[in-house]
C-alpha cells in the first residue's frame, strides 16, 4: 500500500514572512494516511523546518548539485540541504531542464547525491506541449524515466513526478484518460525495472493542480499524490489539496 503524498514546490517565491502559510498548513497536515512535503526556496530550509517542527509537513529542497563539494558558485550539496532540515529534494524539475540545460544524465547525478545523504529524490518528467501534440508522449517520458532515475532507485528513497510542461502553472490540465495512461506507463515502467520497489515508488501528478480539480485527479490509477506549484503557496490551498488526497 503506498502512502498518498502532498507535496508543494514554492519554486522562487517566499521570505521569511511567508512562513505563516506553513504554519497555517500544520493542522491540516495532520493525516492518517497522506504525508506533506514543501519545498521552500534554499534560504528558507532551515527556518522552515523550525516551523514544521512537531507537524506532519516534511521540509525539501528544489535541486542540489551532484558534486558533494567544490568549486561550484552559488549551487548547494545534497549534504547542505539535509543539514538545513530537508528530508527530501526536487531534481529534473522541467524548469531546471530548461532553464539550466539539465539532462536526464545529470538528473539522475543528482538523485544519486541525494540518495548518498539519505534524501528522498522527487524525480521530475515530463513532455513539452510540441510533444505531446506530435505524439511523443510516452517516448518521451520513457526516455527520461530509464535516464533520470538511478539504479539505485527504491520505493523509499524515490518519488516519481509526472509534470506535464505544459500544464505547468498554465492553468492547462491534461484530461483524465491521459494522465490515467502516463501514470499507468511509468508503473509499468517502474516495476519492470524494480520489481516491487517500482511497484511502491509513489507517483505524483503536477500541473495546474488545484483545490477545484484535485478531486478527481486523485481518482485517476496510479496518482499517489500531487506536486503543488501555485496552490501551495496559500494555507487555504494547499489544506484543500491535502484534505483532497487524504479521502481519496
Ligand atoms: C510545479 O511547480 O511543479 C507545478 C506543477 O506548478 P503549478 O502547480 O503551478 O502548475
Amino acid at each position: 500500500m503506498r502512502r498518498k503524498l502532498a507535496a508543494g514546490n514554492w519554486k522562487m517565491n517566499g521570505v521569511t514572512a511567508n512562513l505563516s502559510e506553513l504554519s497555517n498548513m500544520k493542522d491540516a497536515a495532520d493525516t492518517k494516511q497522506t504525508d506533506v512535503l514543501i519545498c521552500t526556496p534554499a534560504p528558507l530550509i532551515s527556518r522552515a523546518s523550525v516551523t514544521a517542527e512537531g507537524s506532519n509537513i516534511a521540509i525539501g529542497g528544489q535541486d542540489c548539485h551532484a558534486n558533494a563539494s567544490g568549486a561550484h558558485t552559488g549551487d548547494i550539496s545534497a549534504e547542505m540541504l539535509v543539514d538545513a532540515g530537508a528530508d527530501y529534494v526536487i531534481t529534473g524539475h522541467s524548469e531546471r531542464r530548461v532553464d539550466h540545460g539539465e539532462t536526464d544524465a545529470i538528473v539522475a547525478a543528482k538523485s544519486s547525491s541525494a540518495y548518498a545523504n539519505d534524501l528522498v529524490a522527487v524525480i521530475c518528467l515530463g513532455e513539452s506541449l510540441q510533444e505531446r501534440e506530435s505524439g511523443q508522449t510516452l517516448d518521451v517520458i520513457g526516455t527520461q524515466l530509464a535516464g533520470s532515475t538511478p539504479d539505485a532507485a527504491t520505493a523509499d528513497n524515490t518519488v516519481i513526478a509526472y509534470e506535464p510542461v505544459w500544464a505547468i502553472g498554465t492553468g492547462k490540465v491534461p484530461t483524465l484518460e491521459q494522465i490515467a495512461e502516463v501514470h499507468d506507463f511509468i508503473r509499468a515502467g517502474l516495476t519492470e525495472r524494480f520489481g516491487d520497489d517500482g511497484d511502491g515508488m509513489r507517483i505524483l501528478y503536477g500541473g495546474s493542480v488545484k483545490p477545484s480539480n484535485a478531486t478527481e485527479i486523485f481518482a485517476v490509477s496510479n496518482v499517489d499524490g500531487a506536486l503543488v506549484g501555485g496552490a501551495s503557496l496559500k494555507a487555504d490551498d494547499f489544506n484543500a489539496i491535502i484534505s483532497a488526497l487524504d479521502v481519496s
